[in-house]
């Protein structure tokens, strides 16, 4: 069994929702389909959710009649028949009576948390709508039945495989099942969701529970690219990544991936590709256990990083103080992404800014703090990167006019981290196009 994950633009349009039908009934192997929200639809409901938050009911009132008006449009290209317009027009009807109503009710966390889930159960129910036009013979299962996260927001992969594994066995028979990306339920049993970009995760984390043949990524390119194609002109597909070059170049920036998305296909050793929707037949990417080469492979980029300097000519020659300095870090749950260190400073960055304040005052008992905001993490990413002959070398000749904030190098054999500058964001992906890609 595989699993085929659509992302939103896959399922943006009536027509790609056509095609998408097209592709997972070209081949028999039977398959999970997890679906995103219609592309445009999760921002449109954080946006209905922020104006609620704040207390603005016209302006989310505008937003979700504007939203649902999208919808009536969409089904009408979507499904021909009678019937099928009627329950498509159902399943709108029962998602915005519940936007409407949330207008009434007072705004709260989990709230919000519902009011973002209302993108993937239209999606996909509106998708199982035109299979059953279609008479393409598929089950429904609901993320919500067994998806699910533990108060720490991770997810619970034990009961997800035996949650998951139940429904798949009560419909031993069916080969196409169909789901939603990015929502699942808490701790507290409420829906939530996988952050931003998650139906990547929900997909991974499915492909891992049943031991998938492959976990196909079917996005809006043809695969991941040598830099970022939405700040540079030229770039090219990879034909193969390792799974930790992946995580890295997700977890830095490269938005066709989840950030963490990889490890759940890693640990069961299921193979991802990455596959482009508009052009199925183009390789992609794979990213499986092996390489396939050494050296620079990719590069990316994570913008509202912050960077902490921590001076003290005190206590560093004192064993414990890393200790003591993470420690509060992880007291506010706060991860840290590069670390440097030298004989009188510590500096790491961080991207979740949420307890900075508090985060600060505890530091001060250590010395002074200076804080730099507004950076970026460049990583070049690749297998055994660092034991690559001249890399360093190419890589500062050929960014000699960006003020590196911080430097990363050793910690991991795949990947080179740099911190500048947000505003030299273009210029060194840029220059590090040319100069370690030539292109
Ligand atoms: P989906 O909606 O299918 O999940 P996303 O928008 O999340 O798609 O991811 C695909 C987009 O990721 C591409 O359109 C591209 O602009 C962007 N992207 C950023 N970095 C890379 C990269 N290194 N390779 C390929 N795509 C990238
Ligand atoms: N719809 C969600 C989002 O836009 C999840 C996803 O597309 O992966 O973030
Ligand atoms: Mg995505």
């Amino acid at each position: 069994m595989k699993v085929m994950k659509f992302g939103g633009t896959s399922v943006g349009k009536p027509e790609r929702m056509h095609q998408v039908a097209t592709l997972i009934t070209n081949e028999t192997e039977p398959k999970i389909v997890v679906l995103s929200a219609l592309s445009g639809t999760t921002n449109t409901l954080a946006e209905i959710s922020h104006q609620l938050s704040l207390g603005y009911k016209t302006p989310a009132k505008k937003k979700i009649d504007e939203l649902e008006a999208y919808y009536k449009n969409f089904v009408e290209t979507l499904v021909v028949t009678e019937a099928a317009k009627t329950e498509a027009a159902e399943i709108i009807a029962e998602h915005f009576d519940f936007l409407n109503i949330i207008l009434k009710i007072s705004y709260s966390d989990a709230l919000n948390k519902d009011i973002l889930a209302q993108g993937e159960l239209l999606s996909t129910k509106l998708f199982c709508v035109y299979l059953k036009e279609q008479n393409i013979s598929h089950t429904f299962l609901p993320a919500l039945e067994f998806m699910c996260i533990d108060e720490n927001e991770e997810p619970r992969l034990e009961r997800i495989v035996r949650r998951l594994n139940a429904l798949l066995k009560d419909n031993k028979s069916e080969t196409l099942f169909v789901t939603q990306g990015y929502i699942c339920r808490n701790a507290r049993e409420e829906v939530d969701n996988l952050k931003r970009g998650g139906s990547d995760y929900t997909a991974s984390l499915i492909a891992a529970a049943i031991e998938a043949s492959v976990c196909e990524i079917w996005t809006d390119i043809d695969g991941m690219h040598n830099n970022d194609p939405r700040v540079v002109d030229k770039t090219l597909p990879i034909e193969q990544l390792s799974f930790d070059e992946a995580a890295e170049l997700a977890y830095f920036g490269a938005k066709i991936l989840h950030p963490t998305c990889i490890w759940p296909a890693q640990q069961k050793n299921v193979p991802v590709k990455l596959l482009n929707t508009m052009q199925p037949n183009a390789a992609g990417t794979v990213i499986r256990q092996e390489a396939g080469s050494v050296g620079v492979k990719a590069i990316a980029a994570k913008d509202n990083i912050i960077a902490i300097k921590i001076k003290s000519s005190r206590m560093l020659l004192a064993y414990g103080f890393l200790r003591k300095t993470f420690e509060i870090f992880e007291k506010y749950k706060t991860s840290i992404d590069m670390v440097t260190t030298s004989e009188v400073a510590v500096g790491v960055t961080i991207d979740n800014d949420l307890h900075l304040a508090e985060i600060i005052t505890e530091l001060e008992q250590f010395g002074s703090i200076e804080i730099e905001k507004n950076q970026t993490i460049i990583s070049i990413v690749g297998n055994e990167i660092s034991r690559t002959e001249h890399v360093l070398q190419t890589l500062f000749n050929s960014i000699k006019s960006i003020p590196v904030t911080m430097v990363n190098y050793g910690g991991s054999a795949h990947n080179i981290s740099l911190l500048i500058p947000s505003d030299y964001k273009k210029e060194t992906l840029q220059l590090l196009n040319k100069g370690l890609f030539n292109l």
